[in-house]
Parts: structure tokens; sequence; C-alpha cells
């Protein structure tokens, strides 16, 4: 009897024991990238996901000659590959939903102020104004899978880039065997199913003072992504002030929103990725607004005096910090 108790006890241990999961880190698309997978099929699973984030990394990287966007840049039309049609289709969506807050056509800006190439300069009033001329969505014109640019336009997908590509990879995780898995795309991470062990993902929202740690955790069990966005992501200094890479389209300048971050969960990771590039510009009150007319996300706020707000349904996967909740 004894034996039999000890051994159902070692079968139970055993069975809430969380398997290694096959993994990988690489790094692509401008970042680092950690992918976890369990499950039988992991190992091939983490086959095709690996290859679909170095398709995106060469499909979609603004700097790399000859990617797709890269030519597409460079000569103001082309012929769009399915994959291209299907993130540019989405990226005009969200830029108008937005009201331009996300933009794809902000390029030339990003190039000004030398974000691309790491050079940077803090641009006269004249050269903003001149560059603001060559952006806009009205540059972009898309006629079936063809695409054109008018004079000097340029395309930048590095907003929402990363989460097409972990949605996706969700996607195609959904034809293996496979019990869950974790993606982590910089400051994008896609989830997918429920670990073997049942226990909830535990994704940590940045301190925006102290990126590598976390201010505060978010828990739940299930596929989302989580995306944030940050000032202190990507910025230079220049005569002791700072200025960061997520910009204002309207302006020019650097979005100066009062948040430090937006962290946005959502079904889908490229509404994620967009979103919260979006919200960043938008600010707490205008954000608010924009979650209060939409039913597809949820998102968490830390202001430039270090205030975490959180929509309501953000609040009920938050924890280890004090946080104020946005009501519907
Ligand atoms: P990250 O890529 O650092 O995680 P984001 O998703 O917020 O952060 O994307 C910021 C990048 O997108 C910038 O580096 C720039 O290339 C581009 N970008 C900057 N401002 C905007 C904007 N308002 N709309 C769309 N893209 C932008
Ligand atoms: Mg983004």
């Amino acid at each position: 009897m004894k034996k039999l108790l000890l051994l159902a006890l070692v079968l139970l241990l055993s069975a809430c024991a969380q398997p290694e999961p096959a993994q990988s880190d690489l790094f692509a698309m401008d970042t680092i990238i950690n992918v976890k997978i369990w499950g039988n099929e992991a190992e091939d699973a983490l086959h095709a996901v690996t290859q679909k984030i170095n398709d995106s990394s060469a499909r979609f990287s603004v700097t790399t000659e000859g990617s797709e966007l890269y030519l597409l840049n460079q000569d103001g039309s082309a012929a769009l590959s399915e994959d291209f049609s299907s993130l540019l289709a989405q990226a005009v969506s969200l830029s108008e939903r937005t009201g331009g807050a996300f933009d794809p056509t902000v390029y030339p800006l990003v190039r000004l102020w030398g974000f691309t190439a790491q050079e940077y300069h803090v641009p006269n009033a004249y050269e903003l104004e001149q560059t603001l001329q060559l952006c806009g969505l009205q540059k972009l014109h898309l006629f079936g899978a063809n695409a054109t640019l008018g004079a000097g336009a340029m395309l930048d997908l590095g907003a929402i880039a990363k989460g097409w590509t972990g949605q996706h990879c969700a996607e195609l995780l959904e034809s293996y065997n496979i019990d869950a898995a974790l993606l982590a795309l910089g400051g994008n991470v896609q989830t997918v199913g429920t670990k073997p062990d049942g226990s909830a993902w535990v994704i940590g929202i940045a301190n925006p003072e102290t990126p590598s740690e976390a201010i505060a955790t978010l828990r739940f069990t299930g596929s989302r992504a989580v995306v944030t966005s940050g000032s202190y992501q990507r910025y230079f200094e220049e005569d002791g002030i700072a200025y960061h890479h997520i910009l204002n389209p309207q302006s020019g300048l650097p979005a100066q929103s009062g948040l430090l971050s937006v962290t946005v969960i959502a079904d889908d990771g490229t509404l994620a990725d967009a979103l919260s590039t979006a919200l960043f510009v938008m600010g707490l009150d205008d954000a608010t607004a924009f979650w209060r007319e939409s039913d597809d996300f949820e998102a968490v706020f830390i202001t430039d005096s270090g205030e975490i707000f959180a929509s309501e349904g953000a609040a009920s996967l938050l924890s280890d910090c004090v946080f104020t909740v946005i009501a519907r």
C-alpha cells in the first residue's frame, strides 16, 4: 500500500514538473529574440518559427540592402509579396484608425533624426518642415499587390513588423502538435497555449528607469500578445536633452506625451505593436478615450511622474505594483 502511494505521488509530481522547452536565442529584426516551445513537435516547430523570423527580418528590414522594404523605398514602387501586402494593409488600416498617431510613412523623419544609422542629429525647424512634407499616408498608394510611393516618401515598418511576425509565428504553430510557446521579440511578447503544468504566463513590464528590472507583472493563461513601446528603448542625448525614437508624425519631434511607456495586451500581435506606438504618441487622455471606443485591446501606461494606469481588463491581470484603474 505504502509503495503504491509513493508511486502515485511520484507520478503526480512528475506530471506537475514542467518539461524542458525547446528553445533558441537569435538576433534578428534589430533585436534579441528568444523562443521557447513545449510539446511533442517542439523541435520542428522551433525550426519553422526561426525560419519565419529570419524571413521577416530579411523582408521588412529598412536598412538591409535588397530587402523587400529597402527596394520599395529605393525604387518608389514594387510588386509586393503576400506577407508584405498583408502587413502593409494592416499598417494602413491601423494608421487610419489611430488618426495617424501610428504612421508607417515616418521613415524620412526617422532618418533625419539619425535613428536608423545611429548617427544622431537634432534637426532645425527648416529641416523638419521640409521632411514633414515627405510623410503622410496620402504618399502611399496601394493597387492590389502593387505599392507606389510619392516622391521622397519612404516606409518604416519598425513599429509593427515584430508584432506581425509574432502573430504569424503563433498562427504557424497551430499546425504543430505543441502545448505552448513563448516568443519574446525585444519588447514584443507572444504567448501560445498553456504550459504543460498549467501555470500562468508571467510577463514583466520593464521599469523605464531601470529597464532590466520589472516594475509590474502581468499574469494570464492562454494565447496573447503583450507589446511595450517606451521612450527608454532607443534615445540619444544632446546638450542634456534626451531625444527618443517614437516620433509624433504631426510635429516630427519625439512624442512628448507625458508617458514613459505603453504596454498593449491583445489577441492580435500586429494590432498590439502598432497600438503601443500610437498610444504612446497620443498620451494618456487621448489613449484612454481611444480605448473606451475600442474592444480589442487593454493597456498599461507609465507616466513620466512614475504613476501606473491600467485599463479595466489589464488591471485584472496586473500585480506587484500600485496602480490606478481606468474604468470603461
Ligand atoms: P520598438 O520597435 O523599439 O519596440 P515601437 O514599436 O514603438 O518600438 O517602434 C518604434 C519605431 O518605429 C521607431 O524606431 C521608428 O523606426 C518607427 N516609428 C517612430 N515613430 C513612429 C510612429 N509615430 N508611427 C510609426 N512608426 C514610428
Ligand atoms: Mg510598436
